[in-house]
């Protein structure tokens, strides 16, 4: 895989100006205020902030969820993506020739309708969750091929088939699971339970993956391998992603880090950076 880095590579996500109010009582509260980010394939953003600040919905909105009050949010997928293989093509072709567009497009979300949406989701992005939400009568593998296999309306040819079933395989190889593929999620720990989730979210070879909190149900340790995990994967499977994060331990390997407050997101500095991983002189520390 080759990564392009040049100034002219287009981000992944492109949300400029977005703007998202909910009606909260009599008034509205602001969850995003005027929000600019844009993510490169391959790139890692943490944001992190206290809760309610905003952070889910800066995901929802990404990911085509929420429709925002105001504000662009595009995504342009991977034209020629190559680690997909017969899959990836598959999907690529199919959502061209659904969405009447073609591969490698830039689409802007708030130009779809709700089905094109949900298509976009389906085809180019990967949500990963606190909690896994795993099928408990699937197997690891399972969870990933019925997941490839889901809104395909066309009877499955042996050779797509095979296709999900070798990348499901590969993946979960890749997450550390070569072992326990076979395993049904109640005989997986926490921490290879949400191995299995970031396994399937990357079934698509999505452009963009957007993941919430993926260590708030695991220790120090099991978290910490989970996000080096997504450093990782990120990496190697050239998605641009966004990773909401209370653990500062890993602010300073990702390639920007972002705080969100009252819905507005500021970017950190890399002494900010260093000062959320060592608090020392001055500011509180929580014992
Ligand atoms: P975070 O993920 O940082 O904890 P959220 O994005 O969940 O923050 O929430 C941001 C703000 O938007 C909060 O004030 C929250 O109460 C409000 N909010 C989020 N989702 C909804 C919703 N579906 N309906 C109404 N208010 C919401
Ligand atoms: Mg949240």
């Amino acid at each position: 895989m080759t990564m392009t880095t040049s100034p002219t590579t287009i981000p992944a996500l492109d949300m400029s100006a977005v703007t998202l109010t909910f009606p909260d009582g009599a008034g509205r509260v602001t969850a995003l205020d005027d929000v600019e980010l844009a993510v490169a394939p391959g790139e890692i953003v943490a944001v992190t902030g206290p809760s309610g600040s905003g952070k889910s919905s800066l995901l929802a909105v990404a990911g085509g969820l929420i429709r925002p009050d105001s504000g662009r949010v595009s995504i342009a997928t991977a034209p020629g993506a190559e680690s997909g293989g017969d899959l990836e093509s598959a999907a690529v072709e199919s959502a061209a020739v659904e969405s009447g567009g073609v591969p490698g497009d830039v689409v802007e979300l708030g130009a779809l309708s709700r089905r094109q949406s949900a298509r976009v989701r389906r085809d180019h992005l990967g949500f990963v969750f606190q909690q896994s939400n795993l099928v408990g009568s699937l197997t690891a593998i399972e969870q990933l091929e019925v997941t490839a296999h889901l809104g395909q309306h066309l009877v499955l040819s042996r050779g797509r088939r095979r296709a999900v079933h070798d990348r499901a395989r590969a993946l979960l190889t890749e997450v550390g699971l070569a072992e326990h593929m076979h395993k049904l999620p109640g005989q997986l720990s926490g921490g290879q339970r949400q191995r299995v989730n970031i396994a399937r979210s990357l079934m698509n070879d999505p452009a963009l993956l957007l993941v919430d909190e993926p260590t708030s149900a695991l220790d120090q340790q099991r978290g910490s391998e989970i996000i080096d995990l997504l450093i990782r994967m990120s990496r190697t499977q050239n998605a641009a992603t966004i990773l909401v994060t209370h653990d500062p331990t890993h602010l300073h390997r990702m390639d920007a880090v972002y705080d969100m407050v009252d819905g507005r997101l500021r970017a950190l500095s890399v002494d900010e950076i260093a000062a959320q991983q060592h608090p020392s002189a001055g500011a509180a520390r929580v014992a």
